[in-house]
């Protein structure tokens, strides 16, 4: 029997359950000011992108996370100019938001430049030349800081942030406090876009994400999409003060890709349907939570 030179990596999505992934090799590993950051290569995704042992993104199947993360925020607000996007590490979630030929200024904020700078090295297809458009505006630094002091307004915001994990960055921003800022700052015809983790792996701080939203902003939904190489249904929470994201109809979106001639590989009208077409079961649970995440007692990953 030959050596076996690759690996198994096990990631945990809560204490007592995991999916694993066979691993070539170890690209690169960094551990940042914020975060343990490593670049693998595996057999059935190619590169992997891993903060703190989560796995963030796939070479395979990022454009999955990253088009639903971004489409139907924008083709809800309709024309965009300033759009503002939270963590986005990888530059994926920014190369999706500057397809919209009406967006002027992209502002991207994170609060670690190890991120940025080890995926501008190793993960380029999801970056390319991004980080270069005249219409980006990169700022390191903590979203929540920058949320509370910036004086603009935005018309769409973007959070793609790591899970709020206790001894993590991001935890703050999933709190009813964090989105009333948002609130402030989108005003009412803007429009606000979440990860909120895995209904099915960790159904309590995805619920809770969209109860805490759902306490600020008057129109607020959730939707979910299956990731391959999360191994994870994945959802997340779209919401705005003045326009209803529930009431967004598959043939506009189609109707929207079309007249801004912006190409995807996943997502269109009948892919937007899926996601908002959750199975009763999570709905039920999903609405029968009524927790909101404050900063005294913030929701966390189950540790
Ligand atoms: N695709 C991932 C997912 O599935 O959720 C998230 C993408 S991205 C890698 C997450 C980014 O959030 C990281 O680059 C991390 O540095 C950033 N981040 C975490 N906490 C932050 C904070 N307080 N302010 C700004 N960026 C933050």
């Amino acid at each position: 029997m030959s050596a076996r030179n690759w690996f198994w990596y096990i990631e945990f999505d809560t204490p007592t359950h995991a999916h694993m992934k066979g691993l070539k090799r170890i690209v690169y590993r960094h551990r940042s000011k914020y975060q343990d950051i490593v670049v693998a290569e595996s057999f059935d995704f190619g590169l992997v992108l891993i903060l703190d042992g989560k796995t963030q993104s796939s070479q395979k199947d990022e454009f999955i996370y990253h088009e639903a993360l971004v489409h139907p925020a924008m083709i809800l607000h309709g024309s965009p100019r300033r759009v503002l996007v939270l963590g986005g590490g990888e530059g994926a979630t920014l190369r999706e938001v500057l397809k919209y030929p009406t967006v002027e200024e992209a502002i991207m904020v994170d609060i670690d430049e190890d991120v940025v700078r080890i995926s501008r090295e190793y993960l380029r297809f999801m970056n390319e030349g991004v980080f270069e458009d005249r219409r980006v505006k990169l700022v390191i630094g903590d979203a929540l800081d920058y949320v509370f002091s910036t004086k603009d307004k935005y018309d769409v915001v973007i959070a793609d942030l790591s899970d709020p994990l206790e001894e993590g960055p991001a935890y703050k921003l999933y709190t009813v406090e964090f989105y009333r800022r948002v609130a402030e700052i989108i005003g009412d015809t803007g429009v606000f876009v979440t990860q909120a983790t895995s209904p099915t792996n960790t159904p309590r701080t995805h619920a809770v994400i969209y109860r805490t939203v759902r306490e600020v902003f008057r129109y607020t939904a959730y939707y979910h999409i299956f990731i391959p190489s999360f191994e994870a249904v994945w959802g997340f929470v779209i919401a705005s003060n003045g326009r209803d994201p529930r009431k967004l109809e598959s043939e506009h979106v189609d109707r929207e890709l079309h007249r801004n001639n912006i190409k995807t590989r996943f997502y269109d009208g009948e892919a937007h349907k899926h996601m908002f077409s959750v199975p009763k079961h999570l709905r039920e649970y999903i609405e029968s939570v009524d927790e909101v995440s404050t900063v005294e007692k913030p929701i966390y990953m189950p540790a």
